[in-house]
């Protein structure tokens, strides 16, 4: 079937991008005037080999650094310029944050690890009225990523695949429009891995949540709906988007 849909507008991009970082005396350039778009609801991949720049493409599009030259825009609108507060606020509300490690709370289980961001977020005491209906809420996305059955474990006593499903988890409490995932499957066998991705799949097509995830394994990078390959500095057009 080959339906025409109206193409979704841009939501996140990155314009004219530079970054470089100072080793020693020398400067290492790692974007030269990068220029990428993801679209509202798009999946895509970002391939790169090692040190070609990838993480440090998605911390300035997810806020946690700041590019030299370029912008970011979200919806349109530039957001890479904002005063810090304005940056820690969207971050914690537009984006949502996979890494290849995990970065779980060792002291904490899984159902605090995930409404961790919350902790945060509110008042101690905005959170103590509200946690009932929050922890309801972490307990229904533990339940979606699968790990019902581990919701009071320790991340010393989970695998690898579980511990990121839990990230994952945590990833959503804040009801991010954009999922950055920065080589989520980069520490897993392969078929753990491949589950990793059918979840990312499936939050993406039922929630329209919009992806961004880099990835040096190009059969993992097949399954977003747009490939781009960063290298020299800027980013090439690999695969055009194609329907889920
Ligand atoms: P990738 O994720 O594609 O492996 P990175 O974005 O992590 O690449 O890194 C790109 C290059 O920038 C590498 O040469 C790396 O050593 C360098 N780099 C990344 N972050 C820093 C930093 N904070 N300070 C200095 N150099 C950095
Ligand atoms: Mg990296």
């Amino acid at each position: 079937m080959n339906e025409i849909l109206p193409t979704p507008p841009v939501h996140l991009s990155a314009v004219a991008l530079d970054k470089s970082y100072r080793k020693g005396p020398e400067a290492v350039n790692v974007l030269r005037g990068v220029n990428l778009e993801v679209r509202k609801g798009e999946f895509l991949s970002i391939i790169g080999r090692s040190g070609s720049g990838k993480s440090t493409l998605l911390h300035l599009a997810g806020l946690l650094d700041t590019p030299d030259i370029g912008e970011i825009r979200l919806d349109g609108k530039r957001i890479d310029h904002l005063p810090a507060k304005t940056r820690d606020q969207l971050r914690n509300r537009v984006f949502g944050f996979v890494f290849q490690f995990y970065h779980l709370l060792p002291e904490l289980t899984v159902l605090e690890n995930v409404l961790s961001p919350l902790m945060i977020r509110y008042s101690m005491w905005e959170y103590w009225k509200k946690r009932s209906e929050l922890q309801d809420q972490a307990r229904e996305l533990i339940a979606q990523v699968g790990l019902e059955h581990r919701i009071k474990h320790k991340p010393s006593q989970m695998s690898g695949g579980e511990l990121q499903r839990a990230a994952i988890a945590r990833s959503l409490i804040s009801e991010p429009e954009i999922l950055l995932a920065d080589e989520p499957t980069g520490n897993l066998d392969v078929d753990t891995g491949k589950g990793i991705i059918e979840l990312l799949e499936r939050l993406n097509s039922e929630r329209q949540l919009t992806i961004m995830m880099v990835t040096h394994d190009e059969a993992i990078a097949r399954k977003g709906q747009r490939i781009v390959r960063l290298s020299k500095g800027q980013v090439e057009n690999i695969r055009e988007r194609v329907a889920s």
